[in-house]
């Protein structure tokens, strides 16, 4: 039995990080370098957003580059990990009666996941899944289900949320690049770790009720919702850290949060 594992949420941006050389990388590699070596990872990506709640299941999930427009160095990246189909089940049973489909090969990694996973666990040989999000369920129903998940923790299971509290890419200024957000971007961060900091987990569930300046933040759910999964596996007296912190273009927030 390892010892518990901590739990990360990653605010993955651009899928250019994949690439190396930015800040935001280089942090990823430090976190990576710091962790117990998990047994495998479990990775809510904002990418994987469909009906319904599936896991990967097959033995060697391949390399989706959802993207379009970036250059081709980044379509040539592979990220070859295994997969993990005993953890899938064991998934599924701790989800259990949420009914959760075997995905035996219809998905893979996204860029959520190996953009960032490229970087913490370079070599690829750490097995890994991916669990989807389902877009009928609102956050609070995620917040729940995700609960079922705490297990895992004690099992030798790495549990990473990517996504990205503020991710606006309307009001985006590449121009901008990595630096600083715009003020709303920054305010919603900011009520974010409020919020955190006061273990108010219903509050950040609902994200009707998250304020004004959250209309612009979370658009649509789906890269926000990562966090919560995150959220719901804290255990009492674990203080948030933010290993990585910095907004890309003004409006998209690279927060990092870290239980454990
Ligand atoms: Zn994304």
């Amino acid at each position: 039995m390892s010892d518990t594992m901590p739990t990360i949420f990653f605010g993955h941006g651009s899928p250019m990080n994949a690439l190396g050389g930015t800040g935001y990388s280089d942090r990823w590699r430090e976190i990576g370098a710091g962790l117990p070596r998990p047994d495998a990872v479990l990775c809510v990506s904002a990418h994987w957003y469909v009906r319904g709640t599936h896991v990967t299941a097959m033995a060697a999930p391949r390399t989706i580059h959802d993207f379009g427009g970036f250059p081709p160095e980044l379509s040539a990246i592979r990220y070859p990990a295994p997969g993990d189909p005993a953890l899938a089940r064991r998934v599924s049973e701790l989800l259990a009666p949420v009914p959760v489909g075997l995905d035996e090969g219809e998905w893979g990694l996204d860029h959520g996941t190996w953009s960032v996973l490229v970087h913490v666990f370079p070599d690829a040989d750490i097995p890994v899944i991916q669990l989807s999000i389902d877009r009928t369920l609102s956050g609070a129903a995620h917040h729940a289900l995700a609960r079922g998940l705490a297990p895992l923790r004690d099992e030798g299971v790495l549990v990473v949320g990517s996504g990205n509290i503020v991710h606006n890419l309307r009001r985006m200024n590449w121009d901008l690049g990595d630096g600083d957000g715009f003020d709303w971007a920054r305010r919603f961060d900011a009520r974010v770790r409020e919020l955190i900091a006061a273990g108010d987990g219903e509050a950040l569930a609902n994200l009707e009720r998250l304020g004004a300046d959250a209309g612009l933040s979370i658009p649509t759910p789906e890269h926000y919702l990562p966090l919560l999964y995150v959220l719901a596996l804290r255990r009492p007296g674990e203080d948030p850290a933010y290993p990585v912190e910095g907004y890309t273009g003004g409006s998209i927030s690279m927060t990092s949060l870290r239980f454990g």
